[in-house]
């Protein structure tokens, strides 16, 4: 090998030493940028992560807004989302209320285990319905006042502040068995005021500041879901649309009419309303789904829009009603419109249902009547016109010019006070008599509210006024004819007037009602009823409708033990309706029942109070008038 050879080699090898060293050392700093740029990465995904699971739980919060689940749900989502998230146990919210007997706490959100379930069964206390004390010790009420975190393992001490007179042994063997070593109370709020707090049982006894910083965060999640449900329950009642359709709604609807009705009353100008019915939406429910319903009432909301002037409304009021608005337009110019639509409603095709079609009824403002609830009454009497006739039709509203359901009350009201029918002093029955004279609606369903309350004092006033709705509606769903209708109206103000002649020693009596008592309360009213009413001749073929309203559809009831439908509908509906608003009254041996409850009860007297198709129209129509 020649020198240079020799040499190239060496270079060579030199060459590749250097670059293995060189090419290490850079190695290692690729390794070190690589491990630091990764740890940024775990860093920021962790933080995206985060990120990212709030967004859902937020997203989740604005989707269950958006459906209009109530506040309640939210909170239980949310609630649900942190169980198991740090051995928590059992996790709810409280919410601070108020009624008229002071404060207290209730259950508004519970983690959903059977904890709370355990709890109930265990000390035979339902917790969700337990109006629940604020905890009596000054280390809470502090927290609460300084809206800061506190944790304790004295769980006996919450609890039996929450409520009182708990079993200590037993509730110690409770919270050993579900193996709670602690609580953490974190206060929420909202509007920057105290809303309630946030409860979890821990399996630790201690907490940590990870923990701590946690449950901080969790917390604005938790105010920040209760500031958007109120928000967007103040823009729901803002809104003047119905979401479905893109029609006026209801509210709207009754703004508008009563505007409309002042114009009209100043420039003499009429206005028509049109009022629509979906004809066997129920059918189409029943064979082709609830989507395919939908689809129905959405056909019928585009006809009425592509048919509408610009002046006129048009608003869907609830389910398969709407009704129009002509501004300007008599009676026979709305009946033109109302066949038009008729007409365009039936030709539209739709997929698998094909054809639809709708009953109408038309009144003219000015016309017909010059008060706007008389003029929907008869544009709803015209539309049932149109479905007794056999549906897909106009009917136009006849003149009332008979007397009117409300005159003969009126009547039958100022006859009782006047001839000192009811045992009542001087001055309430002048200031009845007087407000009666004014002939308004509202006067009389005031007067009505005021007798109930003599003897009635949990009675409310309006309740009346809602009876008389729902049974109106009720009476329609059975078919019952106008006039049948406007007596059971009466028959709702007065079936219960015999009360004003119980003997006040009887109900003022202490102890227990012995059977003779009892058959009194029961009996009496009913020939009292008879006694203040048979005189008033225009009204006594209501009599027997109120004599037989307690008579039940198995033949339980009074007076007869009458069964099933030898009980006139009238009866029935005035039996549904007296035991439904009695259960939302407060009485001496039960608290009052929320509508739900009540609902159960009705539900529970199936087939042997009232039937089972009356039971269901009836809360159908309470649901619908709440919701
Ligand atoms: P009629 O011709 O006598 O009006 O019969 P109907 O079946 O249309 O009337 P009914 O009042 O007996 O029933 C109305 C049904 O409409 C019951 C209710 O469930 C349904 N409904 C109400 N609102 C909606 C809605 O928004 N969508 C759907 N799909 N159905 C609805
Ligand atoms: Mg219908």
């Amino acid at each position: 090998m020649s020198f240079f050879e020799n040499f190239k080699n060496f270079k060579n090898k030199l060459d590749k030493i250097e670059s293995t060293v060189y090419g290490k050392q850079s190695l290692l700093e690729v390794y070190e940028r690589n491990a630091k740029l990764e740890a940024e990465i775990v860093k920021r995904t962790n933080e995206l992560d985060r990120a990212n699971k709030q967004m859902l739980t937020l997203q989740h919060i604005w989707d269950m807004m958006n459906s209009s689940k109530p506040l309640s749900s939210v909170l239980n989502a949310i609630v649900n989302s942190i169980q198991g998230e740090l051995g928590y146990l059992y996790s709810f919210i409280v919410k601070q209320n108020t009624d008229s007997e002071g404060k207290f706490l209730q259950v508004v959100a519970s983690s959903r285990d059977d904890l709370g379930v355990r709890f109930s069964n265990y000390f035979k206390c339902d917790v969700s319905e337990y109006k629940m004390c604020f905890p009596d010790f000054e280390e809470l009420k502090n927290a609460v006042k300084d809206n800061k975190i506190y944790q304790s393992p004295d769980l006996v001490r919450l609890i039996n502040g929450f409520i009182p007179n708990l079993d200590v042994e037993k509730l110690k063997t409770f919270l050993k068995e579900a193996k709670m070593k602690s609580y953490i109370l974190v206060p929420l709020r909202s509007k920057q005021k105290h809303f309630g707090s946030l409860i979890v049982f821990s399996s630790r006894e201690t907490i940590s500041i990870n923990e701590l910083n946690f449950l901080n965060l969790f917390a604005k999640q938790i105010e920040l879901a209760i500031t958007i449900a109120d928000l967007f329950q103040a823009v729901k009642e803002q809104a003047i649309t119905d979401s479905m359709t893109g029609l006026y709604n209801r509210r709207y609807f009754e703004e508008f009419i009563k505007k409309e009705a002042i114009r009209a009353n100043r420039q003499g100008q009429k206005f028509t309303v049109i009022g629509l019915d979906l004809d066997h939406l129920k059918q189409i429910n029943d064979v082709y789904g609830h989507n395919y319903g939908d689809i129905a009432i959405k056909a019928i909301a585009d006809v009425l829009k592509s048919n509408a002037r610009s002046i006129d409304i048009a608003a869907r009021m609830g389910g398969e009603e709407f009704n129009l608005i002509l501004p300007g337009v008599d009676s026979q110019g709305g009946a033109i419109a109302a066949e038009r639509i008729r007409k365009a409603i039936e030709s539209v095709e739709l997929e698998k249902i094909e054809h639809v079609t709708a009953s109408i009824g038309v009144a003219t403002y000015l016309e017909h009547s010059d008060d706007i609830d008389e003029l929907l009454e008869l544009t709803d009497q015209a539309m049932y016109e149109s479905k007794r006739n056999g549906r897909n039709r106009v009917t136009i509203a006849k003149v009332a010019n008979e007397t009117s359901w409300q005159e003969l009350a009126v009547n039958t009201f100022i006859d009782i006070l006047s001839k000192h029918r009811i045992p009542l002093d001087e001055s309430t029955s002048q200031l009845l008599s007087e407000k009666l004279k004014e002939k308004s609606n509202d006067k009389l369903y005031q007067v009505a509210d005021s007798l109930v309350e003599t003897y009635n004092p949990e009675h409310k006033d309006g309740v009346v006024k809602q009876k008389v709705e729902i049974a109106s509606i009720l009476a329609k769903r059975f078919d019952l004819p106008k006039d049948a209708i406007d007596k059971l109206k009466i028959a709702i103000l007065l079936y219960d007037i015999g009360n004003t002649m119980l003997p006040k020693e009887l109900l003022l009596k202490k102890e227990p009602l012995n059977d003779e008592d009892k058959l009194s309360i029961k009996q009496h009213p009913l020939i009292a009823a008879r006694e203040i009413l048979e005189p008033i001749s225009n009204i006594v073929d209501i009599i027997p409708i109120i004599e037989k309203h307690h008579e039940n559809w198995d033949g339980s009831g009074y007076p007869n033990n009458l069964a099933g439908n030898n009980i006139p509908i009238e009866s029935q509906i005035i039996l549904i309706l007296d035991s439904y608003f009695a259960l939302l009254e407060r009485r001496p041996y039960r608290e009052a029942k929320s509508q739900d409850e009540a609902i159960l009860v009705i539900e529970a007297g199936i087939d042997s109070k009232w039937s089972e198709r009356l039971a269901r129209e009836f809360i159908s129509i309470v649901k619908e008038n709440a919701g």
